[in-house]
Protein backbone atom coordinates (compact mmCIF):
# COMPACT_ATOMS: atom_id res chain seq x y z
CA UNK A 1 0.00 0.00 0.00
CA UNK A 2 1.73 3.05 -0.90
CA UNK A 3 1.27 6.15 1.81
CA UNK A 4 1.37 9.60 0.48
CA UNK A 5 3.53 10.96 3.50
CA UNK A 6 2.36 14.91 2.91
CA UNK A 7 -1.10 13.62 4.15
CA UNK A 8 -0.43 12.18 7.12
CA UNK A 9 -1.63 13.59 10.26
CA UNK A 10 -1.66 12.49 13.70
CA UNK A 11 -4.74 10.22 14.54
CA UNK A 12 -6.28 11.26 17.82
CA UNK A 13 -8.46 9.29 20.65
CA UNK A 14 -10.42 9.00 23.23
CA UNK A 15 -8.46 9.27 26.31
CA UNK A 16 -9.57 6.32 28.88
CA UNK A 17 -11.84 3.91 27.97
CA UNK A 18 -13.76 1.15 30.62
CA UNK A 19 -15.30 -1.60 29.13
CA UNK A 20 -17.32 -4.31 31.11
CA UNK A 21 -20.83 -4.63 31.69
CA UNK A 22 -21.96 -2.87 35.05
CA UNK A 23 -19.42 -0.44 34.69
CA UNK A 24 -21.88 2.36 34.71
CA UNK A 25 -21.93 1.86 38.25
CA UNK A 26 -18.96 3.67 38.30
CA UNK A 27 -19.95 7.20 37.60
CA UNK A 28 -20.66 8.32 40.17
CA UNK A 29 -17.37 7.74 41.64
CA UNK A 30 -15.31 9.48 38.34
CA UNK A 31 -17.70 12.41 38.76
CA UNK A 32 -16.82 12.93 42.29
CA UNK A 33 -13.05 12.87 41.60
CA UNK A 34 -13.45 15.24 38.94
CA UNK A 35 -14.79 17.34 40.65
CA UNK A 36 -12.46 17.58 44.10
CA UNK A 37 -10.07 17.99 41.91
CA UNK A 38 -11.93 20.75 39.64
CA UNK A 39 -14.39 23.41 41.33
CA UNK A 40 -18.10 23.52 39.49
CA UNK A 41 -20.60 20.80 39.22
CA UNK A 42 -21.05 18.36 36.50
CA UNK A 43 -23.32 18.86 33.75
CA UNK A 44 -25.62 15.63 32.54
CA UNK A 45 -26.81 15.29 28.74
CA UNK A 46 -28.94 12.06 28.89
CA UNK A 47 -31.50 10.92 26.05
CA UNK A 48 -35.17 11.66 26.64
CA UNK A 49 -35.84 7.69 27.24
CA UNK A 50 -34.40 7.79 30.31
CA UNK A 51 -36.45 10.44 31.47
CA UNK A 52 -39.44 8.88 32.39
CA UNK A 53 -39.98 6.84 35.50
CA UNK A 54 -39.48 3.32 34.60
CA UNK A 55 -36.52 3.66 32.18
CA UNK A 56 -34.52 5.95 35.04
CA UNK A 57 -30.80 5.25 35.20
CA UNK A 58 -29.01 5.14 37.97
CA UNK A 59 -27.14 7.95 39.25
CA UNK A 60 -27.85 11.08 41.61
CA UNK A 61 -26.78 14.75 41.32
CA UNK A 62 -25.42 16.44 43.67
CA UNK A 63 -25.82 20.21 44.89
CA UNK A 64 -25.41 22.37 41.55
CA UNK A 65 -25.14 19.84 39.42
CA UNK A 66 -27.36 19.98 36.16
CA UNK A 67 -29.03 17.45 34.00
CA UNK A 68 -30.62 17.91 30.48
CA UNK A 69 -32.87 15.94 28.48
CA UNK A 70 -31.67 15.56 25.07
CA UNK A 71 -34.85 14.69 22.99
CA UNK A 72 -33.71 12.87 19.87
CA UNK A 73 -36.55 12.76 17.82
CA UNK A 74 -34.97 15.48 16.35
CA UNK A 75 -31.14 15.10 15.65
CA UNK A 76 -29.07 17.74 17.01
CA UNK A 77 -29.44 21.25 15.36
CA UNK A 78 -26.82 23.99 15.85
CA UNK A 79 -29.64 26.46 18.06
CA UNK A 80 -30.48 23.40 20.19
CA UNK A 81 -26.34 23.75 21.20
CA UNK A 82 -26.60 27.52 21.64
CA UNK A 83 -29.87 26.95 23.58
CA UNK A 84 -28.01 24.24 25.63
CA UNK A 85 -25.18 26.40 25.84
CA UNK A 86 -27.06 29.46 27.51
CA UNK A 87 -28.61 27.70 29.55
CA UNK A 88 -25.60 26.14 31.30
CA UNK A 89 -23.67 29.62 31.40
CA UNK A 90 -26.83 31.06 32.95
CA UNK A 91 -27.09 28.80 35.73
CA UNK A 92 -23.55 28.13 36.77
CA UNK A 93 -21.04 30.96 37.49
CA UNK A 94 -17.23 29.32 36.49
CA UNK A 95 -16.71 26.35 34.03
CA UNK A 96 -18.50 23.04 35.00
CA UNK A 97 -16.22 20.00 36.14
CA UNK A 98 -17.35 17.76 33.81
CA UNK A 99 -19.58 16.66 30.92
CA UNK A 100 -21.17 13.80 30.84
CA UNK A 101 -23.17 12.90 27.57
CA UNK A 102 -25.43 9.46 28.17
CA UNK A 103 -27.46 8.26 25.29
CA UNK A 104 -27.07 7.39 21.79
CA UNK A 105 -25.20 9.45 18.63
CA UNK A 106 -27.74 12.69 19.70
CA UNK A 107 -27.09 12.88 23.64
CA UNK A 108 -23.25 12.00 22.78
CA UNK A 109 -22.79 14.81 19.90
CA UNK A 110 -24.69 17.20 22.14
CA UNK A 111 -22.89 16.83 24.70
CA UNK A 112 -19.68 16.99 22.84
CA UNK A 113 -20.89 20.09 21.17
CA UNK A 114 -21.73 22.05 24.40
CA UNK A 115 -18.83 20.59 25.93
CA UNK A 116 -16.31 23.15 22.91
CA UNK A 117 -19.16 26.06 23.41
CA UNK A 118 -18.74 26.37 26.59
CA UNK A 119 -14.92 27.47 26.16
CA UNK A 120 -15.17 28.96 23.12
CA UNK A 121 -16.80 32.23 21.92
CA UNK A 122 -20.00 32.44 19.13
CA UNK A 123 -22.05 29.84 17.96
CA UNK A 124 -21.94 26.21 17.26
CA UNK A 125 -22.13 27.03 13.71
CA UNK A 126 -19.25 29.04 13.47
CA UNK A 127 -17.48 25.70 14.23
CA UNK A 128 -19.20 23.27 11.74
CA UNK A 129 -15.53 22.24 9.77
CA UNK A 130 -12.79 20.87 10.46
CA UNK A 131 -10.06 21.89 12.98
CA UNK A 132 -12.26 25.50 13.79
CA UNK A 133 -12.39 25.64 17.93
CA UNK A 134 -9.74 26.76 19.00
CA UNK A 135 -9.70 26.13 23.31
CA UNK A 136 -10.19 22.59 24.46
CA UNK A 137 -13.71 21.82 25.69
CA UNK A 138 -14.60 20.78 29.51
CA UNK A 139 -13.69 17.20 30.40
CA UNK A 140 -16.23 15.09 28.70
CA UNK A 141 -17.55 11.52 29.67
CA UNK A 142 -19.49 9.60 27.16
CA UNK A 143 -21.62 7.02 28.23
CA UNK A 144 -23.12 5.32 24.67
CA UNK A 145 -26.86 3.35 25.32
CA UNK A 146 -26.81 1.97 21.69
CA UNK A 147 -24.50 1.02 19.87
CA UNK A 148 -23.44 1.68 15.88
CA UNK A 149 -22.41 5.20 15.06
CA UNK A 150 -19.17 5.22 16.63
CA UNK A 151 -20.14 8.77 18.24
CA UNK A 152 -18.07 7.41 21.24
CA UNK A 153 -15.17 7.00 19.38
CA UNK A 154 -14.74 9.98 16.79
CA UNK A 155 -13.67 13.77 16.94
CA UNK A 156 -16.70 15.08 15.51
CA UNK A 157 -19.87 16.10 16.88
CA UNK A 158 -22.85 15.70 13.67
CA UNK A 159 -25.09 18.74 13.40
CA UNK A 160 -27.89 19.92 11.24
CA UNK A 161 -27.97 23.91 10.45
CA UNK A 162 -31.15 24.53 8.58
CA UNK A 163 -30.46 28.17 7.83
CA UNK A 164 -27.19 27.28 5.72
CA UNK A 165 -28.93 23.77 4.25
CA UNK A 166 -25.76 22.05 5.81
CA UNK A 167 -25.43 19.07 8.19
CA UNK A 168 -21.58 19.10 9.37
CA UNK A 169 -20.05 18.12 12.42
CA UNK A 170 -17.45 20.10 14.81
CA UNK A 171 -14.86 18.42 13.66
CA UNK A 172 -11.84 19.02 15.92
CA UNK A 173 -9.59 16.70 17.92
CA UNK A 174 -10.93 18.76 21.09
CA UNK A 175 -14.45 17.17 20.42
CA UNK A 176 -12.72 14.00 21.41
CA UNK A 177 -14.44 12.69 24.80
CA UNK A 178 -11.60 12.84 27.63
CA UNK A 179 -13.12 9.04 28.88
CA UNK A 180 -15.55 6.72 28.13
CA UNK A 181 -17.77 4.25 29.80
CA UNK A 182 -18.56 1.25 27.69
CA UNK A 183 -21.52 -0.28 29.61
CA UNK A 184 -23.65 -3.04 27.50
CA UNK A 185 -25.89 -3.62 29.92
CA UNK A 186 -27.32 -0.48 28.66
CA UNK A 187 -28.48 -1.31 25.43
CA UNK A 188 -31.08 -3.83 26.92
CA UNK A 189 -33.87 -1.67 26.37
CA UNK A 190 -33.53 -0.69 23.09
CA UNK A 191 -36.07 -1.27 20.67
CA UNK A 192 -35.20 -3.88 18.00
CA UNK A 193 -35.73 -1.90 14.61
CA UNK A 194 -33.67 0.97 16.15
CA UNK A 195 -30.88 -1.62 17.43
CA UNK A 196 -30.75 -2.75 13.83
CA UNK A 197 -30.59 0.35 12.09
CA UNK A 198 -28.15 2.18 14.41
CA UNK A 199 -25.93 -1.11 14.29
CA UNK A 200 -25.91 -0.96 10.79
CA UNK A 201 -23.84 2.00 10.73
CA UNK A 202 -20.66 0.44 12.32
CA UNK A 203 -21.29 -2.09 9.36
CA UNK A 204 -22.08 0.35 6.84
CA UNK A 205 -19.09 3.16 7.74
CA UNK A 206 -16.51 -0.04 7.60
CA UNK A 207 -17.88 -1.90 3.93
CA UNK A 208 -17.95 1.45 2.56
CA UNK A 209 -14.41 2.12 3.62
CA UNK A 210 -12.88 -1.13 3.06
CA UNK A 211 -14.40 -0.96 -0.66
CA UNK A 212 -13.09 2.99 -1.69
CA UNK A 213 -9.71 3.97 -2.84
CA UNK A 214 -8.32 5.80 -0.06
CA UNK A 215 -7.23 3.29 1.80
CA UNK A 216 -4.76 2.60 4.73
CA UNK A 217 -3.41 -0.43 6.67
CA UNK A 218 -4.66 1.47 10.03
CA UNK A 219 -8.37 2.01 9.17
CA UNK A 220 -8.76 -1.03 7.49
CA UNK A 221 -7.60 -2.88 10.18
CA UNK A 222 -9.85 -1.43 12.62
CA UNK A 223 -12.65 -1.99 9.20
CA UNK A 224 -11.98 -5.67 9.26
CA UNK A 225 -12.69 -6.36 12.92
CA UNK A 226 -15.93 -4.10 13.26
CA UNK A 227 -17.53 -6.04 9.83
CA UNK A 228 -16.32 -9.50 11.50
CA UNK A 229 -17.92 -8.46 14.94
CA UNK A 230 -21.36 -7.61 13.53
CA UNK A 231 -21.40 -10.31 10.93
CA UNK A 232 -20.92 -12.57 14.75
CA UNK A 233 -24.10 -10.29 15.90
CA UNK A 234 -26.28 -10.16 13.06
CA UNK A 235 -25.77 -13.08 11.06
CA UNK A 236 -26.31 -15.32 14.88
CA UNK A 237 -29.29 -15.85 16.23
CA UNK A 238 -30.20 -13.06 18.48
CA UNK A 239 -28.44 -9.96 17.72
CA UNK A 240 -29.26 -8.56 21.47
CA UNK A 241 -27.82 -11.74 23.71
CA UNK A 242 -25.64 -10.42 26.07
CA UNK A 243 -22.94 -11.41 24.51
CA UNK A 244 -23.69 -9.84 20.98
CA UNK A 245 -25.15 -6.43 22.81
CA UNK A 246 -21.25 -6.98 24.36
CA UNK A 247 -20.10 -7.48 20.48
CA UNK A 248 -21.90 -4.57 19.20
CA UNK A 249 -20.57 -2.03 21.59
CA UNK A 250 -17.12 -3.13 20.65
CA UNK A 251 -17.69 -3.46 16.81
CA UNK A 252 -19.10 0.39 17.40
CA UNK A 253 -16.11 1.61 19.30
CA UNK A 254 -13.41 0.28 16.68
CA UNK A 255 -15.55 1.11 13.56
CA UNK A 256 -15.88 5.03 14.96
CA UNK A 257 -11.80 4.22 15.00
CA UNK A 258 -11.41 3.65 11.45
CA UNK A 259 -13.66 5.83 9.96
CA UNK A 260 -11.96 8.99 11.99
CA UNK A 261 -8.72 7.63 9.75
CA UNK A 262 -10.86 6.82 6.70
CA UNK A 263 -14.04 7.76 4.23
CA UNK A 264 -16.62 6.51 3.44
CA UNK A 265 -18.47 5.66 0.39
CA UNK A 266 -21.90 5.97 -1.61
CA UNK A 267 -24.49 5.03 1.18
CA UNK A 268 -23.71 7.88 3.47
CA UNK A 269 -24.31 10.59 0.54
CA UNK A 270 -27.63 8.73 -0.70
CA UNK A 271 -28.90 8.64 3.04
CA UNK A 272 -27.74 12.29 3.59
CA UNK A 273 -29.87 13.27 0.87
CA UNK A 274 -33.24 11.40 2.30
CA UNK A 275 -32.06 13.40 6.14
CA UNK A 276 -32.08 17.06 4.09
CA UNK A 277 -35.74 16.59 2.08
CA UNK A 278 -37.72 14.68 4.63
CA UNK A 279 -35.75 14.60 7.94
CA UNK A 280 -34.93 11.25 7.90
CA UNK A 281 -32.64 9.90 10.83
CA UNK A 282 -28.66 9.16 10.26
CA UNK A 283 -29.21 5.12 10.47
CA UNK A 284 -32.59 4.15 9.55
CA UNK A 285 -31.63 6.57 6.56
CA UNK A 286 -28.17 4.82 5.79
CA UNK A 287 -30.05 1.33 5.81
CA UNK A 288 -32.68 2.75 3.36
CA UNK A 289 -29.83 4.10 0.72
CA UNK A 290 -28.05 0.95 1.53
CA UNK A 291 -31.06 -1.59 0.08
CA UNK A 292 -31.46 0.63 -3.11
CA UNK A 293 -27.87 0.38 -4.19
CA UNK A 294 -27.42 -2.69 -4.61
CA UNK A 295 -25.69 -2.56 -8.19
CA UNK A 296 -22.93 -0.88 -6.42
CA UNK A 297 -21.77 -3.20 -2.92
CA UNK A 298 -23.56 -6.69 -4.16
CA UNK A 299 -21.97 -8.86 -1.89
CA UNK A 300 -22.16 -6.68 1.42
CA UNK A 301 -25.94 -6.32 -0.03
CA UNK A 302 -26.52 -10.11 0.03
CA UNK A 303 -25.29 -9.92 3.21
CA UNK A 304 -27.45 -7.38 4.49
CA UNK A 305 -30.25 -8.78 3.47
CA UNK A 306 -29.69 -12.05 4.91
CA UNK A 307 -28.94 -10.19 8.25
CA UNK A 308 -32.47 -8.03 8.40
CA UNK A 309 -34.17 -11.94 7.21
CA UNK A 310 -32.65 -13.65 10.53
CA UNK A 311 -33.50 -10.72 12.92
CA UNK A 312 -36.78 -10.11 11.29
CA UNK A 313 -36.26 -6.48 11.03
CA UNK A 314 -37.87 -4.43 8.29
CA UNK A 315 -37.54 -1.30 6.65
CA UNK A 316 -40.17 1.42 5.57
CA UNK A 317 -40.50 1.07 1.88
CA UNK A 318 -41.71 3.51 -0.50
CA UNK A 319 -40.32 6.93 0.69
CA UNK A 320 -39.29 8.39 -2.60
CA UNK A 321 -42.24 6.83 -4.46
CA UNK A 322 -44.03 9.88 -4.70
CA UNK A 323 -41.25 11.99 -5.63
CA UNK A 324 -41.41 14.06 -8.80
CA UNK A 325 -38.84 15.41 -10.60
CA UNK A 326 -38.34 18.65 -8.50
CA UNK A 327 -37.73 17.01 -5.50
CA UNK A 328 -35.65 14.35 -7.10
CA UNK A 329 -33.60 17.14 -8.09
CA UNK A 330 -33.67 18.38 -4.25
CA UNK A 331 -32.18 15.15 -3.22
CA UNK A 332 -29.80 14.19 -5.92
CA UNK A 333 -28.19 17.83 -5.54
CA UNK A 334 -28.44 17.06 -1.33
CA UNK A 335 -26.42 13.72 -1.88
CA UNK A 336 -24.48 14.97 -4.46
CA UNK A 337 -22.77 17.89 -2.47
CA UNK A 338 -20.72 15.14 -0.80
CA UNK A 339 -18.04 14.74 -3.31
CA UNK A 340 -15.23 13.11 -1.12
CA UNK A 341 -17.07 9.89 0.05
CA UNK A 342 -18.44 9.51 -3.82
CA UNK A 343 -14.49 10.16 -5.05
CA UNK A 344 -13.42 7.46 -2.99
CA UNK A 345 -16.40 5.33 -3.76
CA UNK A 346 -16.45 5.59 -7.80
CA UNK A 347 -13.31 7.96 -8.52
CA UNK A 348 -12.71 11.11 -9.76
CA UNK A 349 -14.79 10.58 -12.53
CA UNK A 350 -17.92 9.76 -10.25
CA UNK A 351 -20.55 11.89 -12.05
CA UNK A 352 -19.89 9.79 -14.70
CA UNK A 353 -21.44 6.56 -13.19
CA UNK A 354 -24.35 9.02 -11.21
CA UNK A 355 -26.14 10.37 -14.32
CA UNK A 356 -28.93 12.04 -13.63
CA UNK A 357 -31.47 9.08 -14.15
CA UNK A 358 -29.91 6.88 -12.79
CA UNK A 359 -29.54 8.81 -9.11
CA UNK A 360 -33.26 9.41 -9.69
CA UNK A 361 -33.96 5.53 -10.29
CA UNK A 362 -31.89 5.02 -7.07
CA UNK A 363 -34.04 7.15 -5.09
CA UNK A 364 -37.32 5.86 -6.32
CA UNK A 365 -36.08 2.49 -5.00
CA UNK A 366 -36.19 3.05 -1.98
P1 LIG B 1 -30.08 8.38 18.72
O1 LIG B 1 -29.41 9.23 19.69
O2 LIG B 1 -30.62 8.96 17.46
O3 LIG B 1 -31.25 7.55 19.42
C1 LIG B 1 -32.04 6.64 18.67
C2 LIG B 1 -33.20 6.14 19.49
O4 LIG B 1 -32.74 5.19 20.44
C3 LIG B 1 -33.91 7.23 20.29
O5 LIG B 1 -35.29 7.00 20.21
C4 LIG B 1 -33.43 7.00 21.72
O6 LIG B 1 -34.37 7.45 22.66
C5 LIG B 1 -33.28 5.50 21.74
N1 LIG B 1 -32.37 4.95 22.74
C6 LIG B 1 -31.05 5.20 22.94
N2 LIG B 1 -30.56 4.41 23.90
C7 LIG B 1 -31.60 3.66 24.35
C8 LIG B 1 -31.73 2.64 25.33
N3 LIG B 1 -30.69 2.18 26.02
N4 LIG B 1 -32.95 2.09 25.52
C9 LIG B 1 -34.03 2.49 24.78
N5 LIG B 1 -33.96 3.44 23.84
C10 LIG B 1 -32.75 4.00 23.62
O7 LIG B 1 -29.12 7.16 18.37
P2 LIG B 1 -28.00 6.89 17.29
O8 LIG B 1 -28.60 6.16 16.17
O9 LIG B 1 -26.86 6.29 18.06
O10 LIG B 1 -27.49 8.33 16.84
C11 LIG B 1 -27.87 9.00 15.68
C12 LIG B 1 -27.20 10.36 15.72
O11 LIG B 1 -25.79 10.18 15.73
C13 LIG B 1 -27.51 11.27 14.54
O12 LIG B 1 -27.74 12.58 14.99
C14 LIG B 1 -26.26 11.20 13.69
O13 LIG B 1 -26.06 12.35 12.90
C15 LIG B 1 -25.20 11.06 14.76
N6 LIG B 1 -23.93 10.46 14.32
C16 LIG B 1 -22.81 10.95 14.88
C17 LIG B 1 -21.58 10.44 14.52
C18 LIG B 1 -20.34 11.01 15.12
O14 LIG B 1 -19.24 10.56 14.77
N7 LIG B 1 -20.42 11.95 16.02
C19 LIG B 1 -21.49 9.38 13.59
C20 LIG B 1 -22.67 8.88 13.05
C21 LIG B 1 -23.90 9.42 13.43
ZN1 LIG C 1 -22.94 6.87 9.76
Amino acid sequence: MVVDLNNIKPSCWVGEVVFARGAFAKLGEMVKERKKAYSGPAVFFVDHFFASAGNKLDFSLENGDLCYFVDSSIEPRTEDIDGFTRKVRSSVSGPPSVIIGIGGGCAMDTAKAVSNMLTNDGLAEDYQGWDLVKNPGIFKIGVPTISGTGAEASRTCVMSNKKKGLKLGMNSKFTLFDRLILDPDLSKTVERNQYFYTGMDAYIHCIESLAGSYRNFFADTFSRMTVELCREVFLGSDMMSDENREKLMMASFLGGCAIANSYVGLIHPFSAGLSVVFDTHHCIGNCIAFNALEDFYPDQHREFQKMMQIQGVTLPAGICRNSGTEELRKLMNASLIHEVPLRNALGQDYRKSLPEEKVFSIFKRM
